[in-house]
């Protein structure tokens, strides 16, 4: 897709509306525990500030619910954004006519929490001409909230100009990087804990992939729909059809799919639980397999010797639970050091997937790990993100 970069932009003298994403976690004292997110957002802020504009920056917070609440007030930000920028950046609770005329060029204010309105997350197109009416153009920055079709994060690119801010830029272009145009051969890893949440993108990936890898709990429901006993192991029964049908698709679409050879079971859900590796004819009827076995990590480690692009989303195993984190942390490892060296292109996304890499220690020498949960997922589902088709240049 082409999509319109903010290096398009007319921005000198003119009022940049920002959508970036402050929705950061916080530690028991309150503070900023991982600021990821508004480092991410720094670029595009310091594009702005340089090209003579004036900053209105946009974003949620939790869940309000539709009505302020000062639990979620996203004042917090203050402090760390302007020590980051090395510029005192002002905070608003509204946005109004007044406040932008008090501003200067390259003049940053943060508005409070856009879900303190109800009307944001309905998408209210009179909540999207009224922040429309207050700038000149539009700037999408935060992929993250891009699956959404909220007031903030798509609908006021209906009524403005509106270009993809740097983290977005950087973000689009590398997941077309993986999927839209990638070079063969591709191979994804798709992990987890259920098929259930992930059918629409295993049936996606199958038609475009030339190896699957299924792992992680949602491995079981697989091996189970061909007829092996799995235990207690979490596993979607229910799902065997569903199992299949995606099997018979991938055949059809010459897309191999991989699942584990061997496994690592245990009696209990817990770290350092006894466990033992064994065959998938060896899982005993009080067995829980927590994870793949190191046959498989050796098998995807040859898989991905051939791949030239790599897809990961989801652990292999129950990777909270030391050992039970070990295939996730050899195979990320493995696959960091392929890309470290230029052999492998590889992208990685969504909620437990960075937080397993970060764990394996291999997160830095990903090519590109994206900060989205959801908007990651739909994305590799095939489908279109309100938030990025605003951005669409043809
Ligand atoms: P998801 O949110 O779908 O990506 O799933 C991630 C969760 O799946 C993590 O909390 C893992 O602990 C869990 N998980 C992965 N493999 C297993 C497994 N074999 N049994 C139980 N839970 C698992």
């Amino acid at each position: 897709m082409k999509f319109k970069r903010l290096e398009d932009a007319e921005l000198t003298g003119k009022t940049a509306i920002v959508r970036v994403d402050f929705n950061v976690p916080r530690g028991p004292d309150g503070s900023v525990s991982d600021a990821t997110r508004i480092e991410a957002a720094l670029p595009t802020i310091n594009y702005l500030r340089q090209a003579g504009a004036k900053t209105v920056l946009l974003s949620h917070f939790g869940r309000p619910k539709g009505e302020p609440n000062p639990a979620l007030s996203l004042e917090f930000i203050i402090a760390p954004l302007s020590e980051m920028l090395g510029y005192d950046v002002t905070f608003s609770e509204k946005l109004d006519k007044s406040a932008i005329d008090a501003m200067e060029a390259g003049d940053v204010i943060l508005i409070e929490n856009t879900r303190f309105a109800a009307q944001e997350t309905q998408g209210d197109a009179g909540m999207a001409q009224y922040i429309a009416s207050h700038g000149n153009v539009f700037i999408q920055d935060a992929f993250s909230a891009a699956h959404r079709r909220h007031v903030s994060s798509a609908v006021i690119g209906e009524y403005l100009p509106t270009y993809a801010g740097l983290a977005m830029e950087r973000e689009l272009d590398h997941l077309a990087q993986a999927l839209e145009h990638p070079k063969a051969p591709v191979m994804a890893v798709v992990g987890g804990a259920k098929v259930s949440t992930k059918i629409d993108l295993l049936t996606n990936l199958v038609d475009k992939l030339d190896i699957l890898v299924i792992g992680g709990g949602m491995a079981n429901t697989f091996l189970a729909a061909q007829g092996h006993k799995v235990g207690k192991s979490l596993c979607e029964h229910d799902l065997a059809d569903t199992a299949r049908k995606i099997m018979t698709r991938a055949a059809k679409a010459n897309c191999e799919i991989i699942l584990p050879h061997d496994v690592v079971v245990a009696k209990e859900f817990k770290a350092h639980a006894e466990s033992r590796a064994c065959g998938l004819d060896e899982v005993a009827a009080d067995d829980m397999i927590l994870d793949a076995g190191p046959e498989t990590v050796n098998l995807l480690a040859d898989y991905m010797d051939k791949a030239a692009t790599l897809i990961w989303n989801g652990p292999l195993g129950a990777f909270e639970l030391p050992p039970f984190d070990t295939s996730t942390v050899e195979a990320a490892k493995y696959a960091a050091k392929l890309t470290k060296a230029g052999k492998l292109i590889a992208v990685a996304g969504g909620g437990d997937t960075v937080a397993a890499l970060k764990h394996a220690g291999a997160a830095n020498d990903f090519t590109f790990i994206s900060t989205a949960g959801g908007a990651f997922l739909e994305w590799m589902e095939g489908k279109t993100l309100p938030g990025v088709d605003i951005l669409r240049s043809e």
